[in-house]
C-alpha cells in the first residue's frame, strides 16, 4: 500500500457490474475511488474532487464520454487530468476515436485487473525511491 491511498481516480461508468469489478481492484490496490454514474454528475465530482486520473466509460446515458472528454480537455484548468476510456466496442479504430476526442489512454472491456493497474500506473509519477509508480 503507502501513497495509493493519497491518489483520487474518478470513475464514471452507469454500469453496476462495471463499477463494482472496477471499485473492488483500485480498492484492493489502496486507490481512493470516487465513483458517478452519468456524465453530468461526473463532471461536477471531477471539479469537486480535482482527481489524479479519470476512468471514462464511452457509453454513458446523458452524455457521450467522448463528447465529456472533449469538454474536459478544452477546459484550461482540467486539460492536465489523464482522462482513460473504457469501452466495450471493440470495433477496428476504437481506440483511434477515443485518442482523437482527446483521451490519453484505453482499456477495452471487459476490465482485467492486469490491465486496469498497469494502466493507471502508467500515468502516475514514478517512486524516486522504490523505482515502482506510487
Ligand atoms: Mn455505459
Amino acid at each position: 500500500m503507502g501513497r495509493e491511498m493519497s491518489i483520487k481516480i474518478l470513475y464514471i461508468e452507469d454500469n453496476p457490474q462495471n463499477m463494482r469489478l472496477v471499485r473492488k481492484i483500485l480498492g484492493a490496490a489502496g486507490y481512493h475511488v470516487i465513483e458517478a454514474v452519468d456524465g453530468e454528475s461526473g463532471f461536477r465530482a471531477l471539479l469537486e474532487s480535482q482527481p489524479n486520473i479519470v476512468l471514462m466509460d464511452v457509453n454513458l446515458p446523458d452524455i457521450d464520454g467522448l463528447e465529456l472528454t472533449q469538454r474536459i480537455k478544452s477546459n484550461p484548468e482540467l486539460a492536465s487530468i489523464p482522462i482513460i476510456a473504457l469501452t466495450a466496442n471493440a470495433m477496428h479504430g476504437d481506440r483511434e476515436r477515443c485518442l482523437d476526442a482527446g483521451c490519453n489512454g484505453y482499456i477495452p472491456k471487459p476490465v482485467t485487473k492486469l490491465n486496469l493497474l498497469s494502466t493507471i500506473a502508467s500515468f502516475l509519477p514514478v517512486d524516486q525511491n522504490s523505482g515502482s509508480a506510487v
